[in-house]
């Protein structure tokens, strides 16, 4: 039995979805640059990438769910598009920047029970197994989106609405279900000559188009690494405490970013997008949970996000920051004591290494005291 596509689509911009599209469930097509990438370890400490299982679900998708036929990929606009928080709040070097799609809820519980009750509906008429994702499904769903038509792939490796630009959220389920139409794929790109995004990114994080090495990418460095965040990098982290926006806000498809109506992931305020860096440094995990709670940033940790907000900081050039810095550095996590050991020396120069060295006595952990080392030697001590 095949159903109908037109029915299921109005179904889904019912449930309050603003894209959607279907595909016959085949393997992505580029597939093979994807495991070139993993290859060359561009995807850093994101270990799940690389597992035997995920790679064999990536490459045929009954391994996911036996006698999938189709998939169905939807889409949710996010307030990328510019005004919904002035830019100079958000360029403010005394706050900390969150990535727009992280502003409001915690984007997994918006999307994925409309998906479910999307699929249950479909269920209810179809009679279909099926598995529905956000984020989290081993399939590489940008590639599978512009196949079932929702745009196309640009150098900057996301998914480009002709008509809406690159701010929107994907979430997707397999089904066994036929239907009686499925949307043709997107075109394989439309940058043309332009090479915005890779000039713009501040860490250089594409080694070629349509290649990110996530190493690099502050997406990856704000919100994946759990650990230390590579000294060289730090300066080039800006104000950014939480994700980046960069490489979509330049790129010319953005124009035709749409205004959000989705309440649930516009911003309370603008603390909210871009939290003050006395704040944040300021967090303890009350206020933390307190703070982010239901939000993307949760997930991080306090820990983490302190020491992302010590990098920006550290690049801030506002002394006013330092003496809660300098309290930092008792601080329970390791983490957190040398990251606000590098700012600290980064703004201070050679009184803030005399003050972090007096702290040292005391110090446990051989990273930390590695970090003053490494800070001294760039730092020195003038004469
Ligand atoms: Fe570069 Fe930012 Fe884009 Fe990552 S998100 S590739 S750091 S511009
Ligand atoms: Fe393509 Fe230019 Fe947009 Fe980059 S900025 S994704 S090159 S159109």
């Amino acid at each position: 039995m095949t159903f109908s596509s037109r029915e299921l689509k109005a179904r889904a911009v019912a449930e309050g979805f603003n894209l959607v599209g279907i595909t016959p469930a085949r393997p992505a097509p580029h597939l093979d640059a994807y495991l070139s990438w993993i290859d060359a370890r561009m995807h850093g400490e994101m270990g799940y990438l690389a597992r035997a299982d995920r790679v064999a679900r990536r490459r045929d998708l009954n391994a996911i769910l036996p006698g999938v036929r189709s998939l169905v990929i939807v889409g949710l606009d996010y307030a990328l598009a510019a005004g919904v928080v002035p830019a100079e709040v958000l360029n403010d070097p005394a706050r900390g920047r969150i990535a727009a799609y992280a502003w409001g809820r915690d984007y997994h519980d918006v999307l994925l029970p409309r998906l479910e009750a999307l699929a249950t509906w479909l269920g209810a008429r179809a009679g279909h197994a099926w598995r529905a994702y956000v984020d989290t499904g081993a399939l590489l769903e940008r590639e599978h989106a512009q196949q079932a038509g929702l745009g196309f792939i640009g150098k900057n490796t996301l998914l480009i609405h002709p008509r809406r630009g690159s701010g929107f959220l994907l979430g997707e389920f397999l089904t066994t279900a036929e239907f009686d139409h499925y949307d043709p794929p997107g075109r394989e790109t439309l940058c043309g000559r332009c090479t915005r995004c890779l000039a713009a990114c501040p860490t250089q994080a594409f080694p070629q188009p349509y290649v990110l090495d996530a190493r690099r990418c502050l997406s990856y460095l704000t919100i994946e690494l759990k650990g230390w965040i590579p000294r060289g990098l730090r300066p080039q982290m800006g104000n950014w405490v939480f994700g980046c926006d960069v490489c979509q806000e330049v790129c010319p498809w953005q124009r035709f970013g749409v205004r959000v109506v989705e309440a649930a992931l516009l911003p309370v305020d603008a603390d909210r997008a871009a939290p003050r860096l006395a704040d944040l440094l300021a967090l303890d995990e009350a206020a933390f949970r307190r703070r982010f709670g239901g939000s993307p940033v949760e997930r991080l940790g306090r820990a983490r996000l302190v020491r992302n907000a010590c990098v920006a900081a550290g690049n801030s050039r506002q002394p006013a920051l330092l003496p809660l810095l300098q309290t930092l550095l008792a601080d329970p996590d390791p983490l957190v004591r040398g990251h606000a050991g590098w700012a600290l020396a980064r703004l201070g120069g050679a009184w803030a290494l005399d003050l972090w060295r007096d702290r040292l006595r005391d110090e446990p952990e051989a990273q930390v005291r590695r970090e003053f080392e490494l800070s001294r030697a760039e730092y020195p001590r003038p004469d």
